[in-house]
């Protein structure tokens, strides 16, 4: 029995099964690379359901501000701050369209501080939230209330009030609203879904629909954000700017980091009291998040992954492989439709040394790290090719 699956095994006995038994156990990483306990390496081109995103693993500057930063403070609660989680702030702001934060852990969480603030904002008699058919917005209770039923079962009763119509569909929008609704969840590019991109007219639509009736407008941007899809934020793709932006995974740096960010009009709602998360920005988790921030200014990261992602989707539509259907994308966030089991693909690819995520049973998802190097971009093409066609 080798270390792996010793590993394996143990977890079996001491793990919640909500994720299924594992399938491997990691135990070293270094961009776009990642090793198991048995000393197998992979390229990752699934960077942890994103969550490695732009620096990848273990990116030399994240791995010194971690550990300065371990050497001088760690935690120390909210009713405080500290200069990481300002400049952090201040710095991720600026790529958006201003605003204030609030800091959170998870994907899930940053919605939760969304929803409460779209509640808070519309007033008492209006709560309910609007958002679309395979979208994902997280697995609390608030998070799974906006996502589709198909995960919510043996879980309800979920929230009240919440509406789900088909993406991209204004008509079935303008006619879900009344005059109980407080706001709109919407991912600028559905992930989970199938990586479907919608058209600006849509996204631009939700934005008028919300002006015109004082409704919040949050963009979930947990998979798009930042840099993922060749734009610091999916939402600049489409000529409109949400209210609130929530952000997770690989806004990080590999390290638990989500934010909450409330634009101009609605970054105030969140009063004392409201609402909380008591590691929320604390100095070592942001410490990794702005150095992250700072290289992907300073490497110019966000140019760099429209331009890669471009090149590896017309790769991958000009590969003459029977088994891909459609190749659609922004950046480094592309779907790949094939004509059979994305499971079986995705479990060929890992024997063969890559990491890949699926988005459904007939769809493959990339997710390579901003940082990935050109050689093993490469690489990884080659081995998804060659799994592809056998
Ligand atoms: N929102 C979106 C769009 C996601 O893709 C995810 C997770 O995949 C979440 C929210 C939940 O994030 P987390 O798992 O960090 O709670």
């Amino acid at each position: 029995m080798g270390k792996q699956s010793e590993l394996i095994e143990a977890s079996k006995k001491h793990l919640m099964n909500n994720y299924g038994p594992p399938i491997r156990a990691m135990v070293r990483g270094e961009l776009a690379r990642i090793w198991d306990a048995d000393g197998k390496e992979y390229i990752d081109f699934f960077a942890g359901f994103g969550g490695g995103g732009i620096t990848g693993h273990c990116h030399p500057r994240v791995t010194a501000a971690l550990q300065k930063q371990a050497a001088l403070l760690l935690s120390h609660g909210n009713f405080f701050t500290n200069p990481n989680q300002i400049e952090l702030a201040q710095r991720v702001t600026s790529h958006a369209f201003g605003g204030k934060v609030f800091y959170c852990h998870s994907g899930a969480e940053a919605n939760e501080a969304a929803l409460k603030l779209t509640r808070l904002y519309a007033g008492e008699g209006r709560y309910k939230i609007l958002s679309f058919h395979n979208c994902f917005h997280g697995r609390t209770m608030g998070g799974l209330s906006l996502t589709p039923e198909n995960k919510q079962k043996g879980f309800e009763p979920m929230l009240p009030g919440n509406v789900k119509v088909p993406y991209g569909d204004l008509n079935a929008v303008r006619s879900a609203i009344d005059s109980e609704t407080a706001g709109i969840f919407v991912e600028p590019i559905q992930g989970e879904g199938g990586v479907n991109i919608p058209t600006p007219e849509f996204m631009q639509g939700l934005r008028a629909i919300c002006d015109e009736h004082d409704l919040v407008l949050t963009c979930d941007e947990v998979w798009t954000g930042p840099g993922r899809t060749g734009r610091w934020f999916g939402y600049q793709h489409f000529g409109m700017t949400p209210d609130v932006l929530t952000l997770a995974k690989a806004v990080g740096g590999g390290a638990p980091v989500a934010m909450c960010i409330g634009g101009p009009r609605v970054q105030d709602t969140l009063g004392p009291g409201t609402h909380g998360c008591t590691m929320g920005g604390n100095p070592l988790c942001t410490a990794a998040a702005l150095e992250a921030i700072k290289i992907m200014e300073e490497d110019h990261l966000v140019e760099r992954t429209a331009a890669k992602g471009e090149q590896l989707m017309n790769a991958l539509r000009t590969a003459n492989v029977p088994a891909i259907q459609a190749v659609r994308g922004k950046g480094f966030m592309i779907g790949i439709e094939i004509d059979r089991p994305a499971k079986d693909v995705m479990n060929a690819a890992m024997e063969a040394g890559l990491l890949i995520c699926l988005a459904g049973t007939n769809i493959i998802r990339l997710a390579p790290p901003l940082v990935t190097p050109d050689a093993d971009l490469d690489k990884g093409l080659e081995i998804l090719l060659n799994v592809l066609r056998a």
